[in-house]
C-alpha cells in the first residue's frame, strides 16, 4: 500500500527551484516534491512523481493492450553488431549514443530506443505468415546525449518511452495497424487531459511512406514549431512545410498559423527498414520466404508528465487533471474534531489521500496543497464540523463549498 501522510514522508517541499529551470512547471515538480535533479538532464522520481508517472503508464498500458500489444521489457543495454547492421552504431550518423567499455573487452552502448534489439528478437518467434500480425511493446528507459537538455523533464538524457513495434505480412496490414494506433493514440491523450490541444501532425516519412506522424501538444514552452490551418484538420510540422507538401495537403501558405508545440509522441511506418537488414524474414502462403513490414509507435512517457504538468500550472503551482493526478485529496485537519474525523478518514481511503498531518501554520498547508497539485483539498476543521459540515476546494477551478461529510465519501469512491 502506498502511503502519503506527511508527517512521515521524507519530500519536504522547497521553497526554491534550482535557478537553471527555465520551464515553470520544472520549478514546480521539484519544489513540491516531485521530481529531483541530479543534473543537467537528469532527475529522479520522488514518490509523487513516480505516481503520475505509474498514472500515465496505466492509461497507455490499458489502450496498447485494446490494440492487441504484448507488453515486454527489453535491456538498455546493446550489442553493437546489431546497430552495424542498420548502420546506426556510428557515431557520425548517430549523434547521440551513450557508449561504454566492456571490462572484458568490447564496446556496449546504452539504448537511445530500440528498433533494432526488438527485430532480433523477434526473428527467433516469428517464422511464418501465420505468426503475423504481431505488436510488441514496452516502457522503458531510453538514453540519449542529447546536446541541450532543457524544459525540465520534457528533454532529459534519461527518460521514460512506451514504444510499440508492429509486424506485419503485407503493406495493407500495416496501414491497418497503423489505424489502430491513431485510434488508441487519440483516446490516450484524451484520458491524459491533453486532447484538446494534442494534434496528429505531418512529419517527414523518410524514405519508406510520403509522412510520419508526430503528435504534438500546442504549447509555449513547446521545442517545436508547427503550422495549422483555420480549423485545424491540417497541421505540418516545418521539416514538411514545401510546396509540394501544401498542395498534397490541400492547404496554402498564407492561410497557416504557427504555434510552439511538444512533441509528445510519434508513428512511423518502417517497411523494410530494420527488418530487411537484420534478416527478419518470413515464409509467406506460397511458401516463399519475404520481408516483414514493420512500423513504430513512440510516447514520451516522461515528457508527457512533464508538458502535462507546464500545461495546466497556475501562479500558485501545478494542476493535475483527475486522470493521473497522484492523489485525489489533499486532507487539512483543524482542531481536536477535525483531526478525529481526518484520521477516520484517512484510514479508510489511504490510497486515495494525502494527508498533511504535520505541526505547520494551515496557511503553510494551503500552499502546499496548490503546489502539489492534488485535484481536491478537504479541510475538515471543528468550526465547520458544528455545522457538520467540511470544505472541499477544487484546485483547478478554485471553487469551495462546503458539504456535509458523506458527500466526501461519495468523492473519494467513485
Ligand atoms: P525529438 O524530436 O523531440 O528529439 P524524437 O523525434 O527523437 O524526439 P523519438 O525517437 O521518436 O523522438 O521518441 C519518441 C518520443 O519520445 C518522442 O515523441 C518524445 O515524446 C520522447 N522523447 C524523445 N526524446 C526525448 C528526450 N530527450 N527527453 C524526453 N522525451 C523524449
Ligand atoms: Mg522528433
Amino acid at each position: 500500500m502506498y502511503i502519503m501522510r506527511l508527517s512521515k514522508s521524507f519530500i519536504k517541499t522547497l521553497r526554491d527551484a534550482p535557478k537553471d529551470e527555465t520551464a515553470r512547471s520544472a520549478g514546480y515538480l521539484i519544489r513540491a516534491g516531485y521530481i529531483y535533479k541530479e543534473m543537467a538532464g537528469v532527475y529522479d522520481y520522488l514518490p509523487l512523481g513516480l505516481k503520475v508517472i505509474e498514472n500515465i503508464k496505466a492509461i497507455i498500458r490499458d489502450e496498447i493492450n485494446k490494440i492487441g500489444g504484448q507488453e515486454v521489457l527489453m535491456s538498455a543495454l546493446q550489442n553493437p553488431e546489431l546497430w552495424q547492421k542498420t548502420d546506426r552504431w556510428d557515431d557520425q550518423k548517430v549523434d547521440i549514443w551513450f557508449k561504454t567499455e566492456l571490462s572484458a573487452g568490447g564496446e556496449l552502448g546504452l539504448a537511445p530506443t530500440h528498433e533494432e534489439p526488438i527485430t532480433n528478437l523477434v526473428k527467433t518467434y516469428v517464422k511464418s505468415y501465420k505468426d503475423l500480425p504481431l505488436a510488441v511493446y514496452q516502457f522503458q528507459t531510453k538514453f540519449r546525449n542529447e546536446l541541450r537538455a532543457k524544459s525540465g523533464i520534457m528533454r532529459t538524457r534519461e527518460f521514460i518511452m512506451k514504444d510499440l513495434y508492429s509486424f506485419h505480412t503485407s503493406e495493407e496490414d500495416l496501414d491497418r495497424y497503423y489505424h489502430e494506433v491513431e485510434g488508441a493514440y487519440a483516446r490516450i491523450y484524451d484520458r491524459l487531459g491533453l486532447g484538446d490541444d494534442t494534434y496528429e501532425t505531418f512529419a517527414s516519412g523518410g524514405v519508406f511512406s510520403k509522412y510520419s506522424h508526430e503528435y504534438q501538444t500546442f504549447i509555449p514552452v513547446g521545442e517545436d514549431t508547427v503550422y495549422y490551418n483555420a480549423d485545424r484538420s491540417k497541421v505540418l510540422n516545418e521539416e514538411v512545410l514545401q510546396d509540394d507538401v501544401l498542395a498534397d495537403l490541400g492547404v496554402k501558405r498564407e492561410e497557416l498559423e504557427s504555434t510552439r508545440a511538444a512533441e509528445v509522441g510519434n508513428i512511423f511506418k518502417l517497411k523494410f527498414k530494420y527488418s530487411e537488414p537484420l534478416g527478419l524474414k518470413i515464409s509467406s502462403k506460397n511458401n516463399e520466404m519475404q520481408n516483414v513490414y514493420m512500423g513504430c509507435y513512440g510516447i514520451g512517457v516522461s515528457r508527457v508528465m512533464g508538458v502535462i504538468a507546464e500545461k495546466f500550472c497556475d501562479d500558485k503551482g501545478l494542476v493535475w487533471p483527475a486522470s493521473i493526478a497522484p492523489f485525489k485529496c489533499y486532507l487539512i485537519a483543524i482542531g481536536d474534531e477535525g483531526t478525529k474525523l481526518a484520521e477516520q478518514i484517512y484510514a479508510a481511503h489511504e490510497n486515495d489521500i494525502i494527508f498533511d498531518d504535520r505541526a505547520a501554520r494551515p496557511g503553510e498547508k494551503f500552499a502546499d496543497a496548490d503546489l502539489m497539485g492534488i485535484p481536491y483539498r478537504v479541510v475538515i476543521s471543528d468550526k465547520t464540523l458544528s455545522e457538520n459540515a467540511i470544505e472541499v476546494t477544487n484546485r483547478k477551478t478554485g471553487e469551495s463549498k462546503l458539504v456535509p461529510a458523506s458527500e466526501l465519501e461519495k468523492l473519494l469512491t467513485d
